[in-house]
């Protein structure tokens, strides 16, 4: 299984203050863990990245703002982030 890189830049040496994405506390990864599934559940799944941009270009043909295909460790298909 491949994790998703969000971060190109893996920039070692400095790291940020910033808290982990994926921390220890059980509390916070249990309701990220849930938010997720919420996630998940009210989103189309694409079976394929291909499917998925297919889709994206037939809802938004011309230029602008692009929905971003990202693969579900929940569902192990493909959503799109709902950013505009
Ligand atoms: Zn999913």
């Amino acid at each position: 299984m491949t994790m998703p890189r969000r971060n190109p830049r893996p920039d070692p040496g400095r790291r940020g203050r910033r808290a982990p994405t994926w921390g220890p506390d059980p509390v916070r990864a249990a309701e990220r863990e849930r938010r997720r599934r919420e996630v998940c559940a009210g989103k189309a799944r694409y079976a394929t990245e291909a499917e998925a941009r297919a889709h994206a270009l037939m809802h938004q043909p011309g230029p602008g703002p692009r929905p971003n295909a990202y693969r579900c460790d929940v569902c192990d298909g493909w959503h799109f982030t709902s950013r505009r």
